[in-house]
């Protein structure tokens, strides 16, 4: 394939689309491209130069292809709830909307499989299975809206990943419209295809190896029964103890998860969700399997929880109740806003068992320099969401909450964790790849991008911190690559 090294314009893509996809179609208009000018981290906007609201892989393939036949950038777009700003669009680029891909192809219990269009919205996968008695099992806080294409590009998670895992476990193949606009498949249905994992690299590349259009995920089986618990404790070393207690004792509850007294306070504001009053703590914990296995782990989490403190233990005994535990929860991004007027939602990750000593630092820099953390984390897998909260108004506020963010970062990666857990790196974190990796690891990564997308024009600007473009080989490869003398060669 010949790399595109002039950069062409939108305006040339546009020509090329106009006979393949309906004006009506193509957005070009400055108040509908506005609509478009962020993902769910609306510090970041951008204008696209157009937007093309695909139908089909076909229109995406023919949008990809006019986009590398004029070497012009384009971005991935799904229900854009992303919160790294992985879907920020590019001024000079064209941002490939999958909203409209909504099929569901296929659900067959009998290999507990389904075929899906990408834009198809998380929640209706499950929606489409459980009346055969199956659900598709990750389930980020945003289900009722993001499109597996997102969950597929970030590798999402969500409460019940602790006992399911991340998106990743649950794709077997992928249709993707390459760099270049081809149409390949990467993964069979059978679950071990020999070679490299592609679908393993695709799944977490948000949106820098190509567009996913149509995906196999695996279902699994609906639970037999399903119990919900609410245990409050006076603190979160004490419902963090907890849970390192429950899951030592050998059960592996579908979900575990912490708020602290700041996210309470935020969630009853918002939602009245009727939280134990005082608690300076809550654990959500669902169990769920055989009804005789549930019965046995309940006993025993409900005596974990006293032992270690719980001075409020409660079940949901239905639907109605089990659903307003989760709605405290739930909602515990959003409803920050009533007790801050501006919040960093912050996405790290630590070993389970560094989470007291992680917990208690965070304490203590929020003391330090004057900075209030809200904590909603999935515990059982170190997942932590701290919300760094601060008034823009406020001189010298945004500096010190951004500050503070940098630290919880700093302070993940200092105790063997991550400086994203489920998130993504999106254009936000790009800037602290450095602090987790050394140049050499992300040339590594770099050359794998490249393998797919020579020309770099797959989601540039995302992820990676050091503007390449991909005939730009990375370190590994030593020698300058000859496009980096090139006039007019952009690196973004
Ligand atoms: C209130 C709230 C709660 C959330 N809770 C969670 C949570 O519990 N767990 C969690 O993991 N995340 C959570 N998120 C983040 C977000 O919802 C997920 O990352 C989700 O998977 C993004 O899906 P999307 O369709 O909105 O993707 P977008 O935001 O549109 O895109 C996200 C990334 O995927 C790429 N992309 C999108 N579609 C495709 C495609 N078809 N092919 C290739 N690349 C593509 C984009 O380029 C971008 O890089 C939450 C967000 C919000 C707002």
């Amino acid at each position: 394939m010949t790399i595109q090294t002039e950069r062409g314009t939108v305006g040339e893509v546009l020509l090329d689309l106009r006979d393949v996809i309906p004006p009506s179609r193509l957005l070009t208009d400055p108040a509908q491209l506005a609509t478009y000018e962020c993902d769910g981290l609306a510090a970041y906007r951008v204008t696209p130069g157009l937007v093309v609201l695909a139908d089909d892989a076909d229109e995406i393939a023919a949008t990809v292809a006019a986009c590398a036949r004029h070497g012009v950038p384009f971005v991935a777009r799904g229900s854009g709830t992303g919160l790294s700003g992985g879907a920020l669009p590019h001024a000079e680029g064209v941002l490939v909307v999958t909203s409209r891909l909504r099929t569901i192809h296929e659900v067959r219990p009998e290999d507990q499989r389904a075929v899906v269009d990408t834009g198809v919205i998380n929640l209706q996968v499950t929606k489409a299975a459980s009346p055969l008695g199956y659900y598709f099992a990750p389930d980020p806080s945003s289900q009722q809206i993001c499109s597996i294409g997102g969950n597929v590009a970030e590798n999402s998670g969500g409460a019940h990943c602790l006992k399911y895992g991340f998106t990743s476990n649950h794709v077997l193949s992928l249709e993707v419209v390459t760099p270049d606009g081809e149409q390949v498949t990467l993964g069979t249905e059978a679950p071990d295809a020999p070679g490299y994992d592609l679908v393993g690299a695709f799944v977490g590349s948000e949106g820098t190896l190509g567009v996913a259009t149509r995906a196999t995920v695996r279902l699994t089986r609906l639970p037999e029964e399903v119990r919900t618990i609410l245990a409050g404790f006076e603190t979160t070393d004490q419902a963090g103890a907890a849970t390192s207690a429950i899951i030592a004792s050998g059960i592996v509850p579908a979900a575990i998860e912490i708020m602290d007294a700041l996210a309470i306070e935020a969630a009853e504001k918002a939602v009245s969700c009727g939280y134990p009053e005082g608690a300076g703590a809550v654990l959500v914990v669902e169990l769920d399997g055989p009804a005789q296995e549930v019965e046995h782990e309940y006993a025993a989490v409900e005596r974990i929880c006293l032992e270690e403190g719980s001075f409020e233990f409660r079940m949901a005994t239905d639907a109605a109740e089990r659903a307003e535990i989760w709605k405290g929860r739930k909602s515990a991004f959003a409803a920050v806003g009533r007790i801050s007027p501006d919040y960093i939602v912050q996405d790290g990750v630590v070993p389970r068992t560094a989470l007291p000593t992680v917990l208690r630092r965070m304490g203590e820099i929020s003391r330090e320099r004057g900075v209030r953390v809200a904590n909603v984390f999935h515990a059982g897998d170190g997942n932590l969401h701290p919300l760094v909260l601060f008034d823009a108004a406020e001189e010298g506020a945004t500096e010190r909450a951004e500050e503070v963010s940098g630290m919880i970062i700093d302070l993940c990666i200092e105790h063997g964790g991550s400086i994203t857990g489920e998130h993504g790196v999106g254009a936000d974190k790009a800037k602290y790849m450095p602090r987790m990796f050394e140049d050499d690891d992300l040339d590594t990564m770099q050359l794998l991008r490249c393998a797919f997308d020579p020309a770099g024009i797959a989601n540039p600007g995302k992820i990676y911190p050091t503007p390449r473009l991909c005939g730009e080989r990375p370190r590994v490869v030593r020698g300058a690559h000859p496009l980096t003398d090139h006039e007019g060669v952009d690196l973004f």
